[in-house]
């Protein structure tokens, strides 16, 4: 037995990090969006234990794989499905690049096994299973386009961004999230995004309007080198025709919003200086909704 499951890659349009929560954590005012850009993950259950395996060496292949995890929070706290198994992932997702990959792929098993073994959860509580695994999976579970705040798990869903094109591009470092919320603690920022802005432009359904919001305040606090990679990537797609450009989570993934599909194509062609991985993505809903 074979269960196939599709998990979508993340973008967030904007993003806020407002400030800090009596427990420590960070809490987040953003915008997110699903794309087409994803993983596919084959579970085969069989015996106890889980292994995963995606042929990258950096990605772990135990527990502290979340796909893992997340098949092993299942069977816990549903008491059905499988006890093991081995989850096999074809990782299409830019590992560490803000895009979500790693929160995507346990999202992905979540949905999975709650269809496969009788649907023991229902929506709120599988985003809360999720929650225990990480602040983007509760977003990943459905996906589509939603308001996240809290540490990003509280969700309001917003109509589905439908017929929007992106360049996504992984420049070839990774930012340290830890090191970025604490560069963040020490900087008094000038600019913040404008999320009700934002929020309203998604409301109407305005991509043109939403483009031009789209900011995160990760980018304000990089590492000058990396400041300085990200602001050429944003600059290459502008003059490749994208509406706007912005970084996605904590880096180091740019994306840039088109008009549409032909004008994303076109503009792709014109990436070749960017040095680094660009493809095209349009938004995209996991199945199930
Ligand atoms: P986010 O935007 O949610 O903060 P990210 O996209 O920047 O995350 P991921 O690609 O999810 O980052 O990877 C983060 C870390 O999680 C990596 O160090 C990786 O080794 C680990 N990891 C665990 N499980 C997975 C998985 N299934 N796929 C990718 N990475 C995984």
């Amino acid at each position: 037995m074979k269960i196939h499951e599709t998990a979508y890659a993340k973008l967030n349009l904007s993003l806020d990090v407002t400030g800090r929560m009596p427990d420590g954590y960070h809490s987040l005012s953003t915008v997110m969006q699903s794309i087409s850009l994803c993983d596919d993950i084959d579970i085969s259950p069989s015996g106890s234990g889980w292994f995963v395996e995606c042929g990258l060496p950096y990605v772990p292949t135990g527990p502290a794989n979340l796909a893992a995890g997340a098949a092993e929070l299942f069977r816990s706290r549903s008491g059905v499905g499988p006890e093991g198994g081995r989850i096999d992932i074809i990782k299409r997702i830019p590992v560490r690049g803000g895009f979500g990959g790693g929160s995507s792929d346990a999202a992905a098993v979540l949905r999975a096994l709650d269809r496969e073994y009788g649907r023991p959860f229902d929506r709120p509580a599988l985003e809360k299973l999720g929650e225990e695994l990480g602040s983007d999976v509760p977003f990943c579970v459905f996906g589509g386009t939603a308001h996240a705040t809290g540490r990003g798990e509280k969700l309001r869903p917003l109509p589905f961004l439908a017929d929007c094109h992106f360049i996504i591009c992984r420049p070839d470092f990774s930012c340290s999230t830890p090191e970025l919320f604490a560069a963040l603690d020490r900087t008094k920022l000038r600019i913040r995004p404008d999320i009700q802005g934002m929020l309203a432009a998604v409301e109407a359904g305005d991509i043109q309007g939403m483009a031009v919001r789209m900011f995160n305040v990760f980018e304000e606090v990089l590492p000058r080198r990396h400041a300085e990679a990200v602001r050429r990537i944003k600059a290459l797609l502008i003059d490749a025709g994208a509406l706007g450009a912005c970084m996605t989570g904590s880096g180091s993934g740019v994306f840039g919003v088109f008009a549409d599909g032909k004008s994303a194509e076109e503009g792709l062609g014109r990436m070749r200086d960017a040095d680094c991985d660009c493809r095209t993505a349009h938004t995209a809903l996991p199945p199930g909704l």
